[in-house]
C-alpha cells in the first residue's frame, strides 16, 4: 500500500495525530485527513447447469490462480452493476443477479491492502466465453473439480446450488 507523506490537496508535509480514536495522518494547513478505508470489490459466483464460471488471473495479485470474476466498484455504479460488468469484461458472459451471498473483509498484502468484497450469486444468461484482457483463461468447472480454496470460501452456496432446480 502506498502512503501519503504530503497532503494530496495542498502539498504540505502531513503530520500524525489521534483523530476520531485512531492514529491518522492529517494536513496541518487544510482539512485533509488521510482516512484508510477498504476498497470495494464486487465478485460474481456465476453458475450455469450446476457448473461454476472461474477465471485464471492474468494480473497480480494472485496471478495465475483460478478464482471468481471480480473487480473494483467504480464511482456511480451499484455493486450489482459492477458485478455484472466485471463478469462480462473478464469472461464475455452476461448474467443476472440472483441474490447477495454476503460481504466479507479481505486483505491483499501484495498490492491493494484492505478490501470489502461483496459477493453475488449470478445466473449465467448468455454470451460466448471470451477471456478478457486481464485474464489468462475462463471456463466452467464442475463442482467436483473446483479448486479447494474456492470450495472452502463458498461451501454453503455450492451446497445450495447442488440442491436447487433453478441452477
Ligand atoms: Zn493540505
Amino acid at each position: 500500500m502506498k502512503e501519503y507523506n504530503y497532503c494530496p490537496i495542498c502539498g504540505t508535509p502531513l503530520q500524525v495525530g489521534m483523530i476520531e480514536g485512531r492514529e491518522r495522518k492529517y494536513c496541518p494547513k487544510c482539512d485533509f485527513i488521510d482516512y484508510k478505508n477498504p476498497l470495494p470489490v464486487a465478485l460474481a459466483v456465476a453458475v450455469k447447469d450446476k457448473r461454476f464460471l472461474l477465471i485464471k488471473r492474468g494480473m497480480p495479485p494472485r496471478k495465475g490462480m483460478w478464482g471468481a470474476p471480480s473487480g473494483f466498484i467504480e464511482s456511480g455504479e451499484t455493486p450489482e452493476e459492477a458485478c455484472l460488468r466485471e463478469l462480462k469484461e473478464e469472461t464475455g458472459i452476461s448474467g443476472k443477479i440472483v441474490k447477495l451471498i454476503g460481504a466479507v473483509r479481505r486483505e491483499d498484502k501484495e498490492i491493494y491492502g484492505d478490501m470489502l468484497v461483496v459477493k453475488y450469486l449470478v445466473k449465467v444468461k448468455s454470451g460466448k466465453l471470451i477471456p478478457g484482457d486481464e485474464v489468462e483463461d475462463a471456463r466452467f468447472f464442475d463442482i467436483a473439480e473446483l479448486p479447494v480454496y474456492y470450495v472452502n470460501l463458498l461451501k454453503d452456496v455450492i451446497e445450495e446450488i447442488q440442491n436447487e432446480e433453478v441452477f
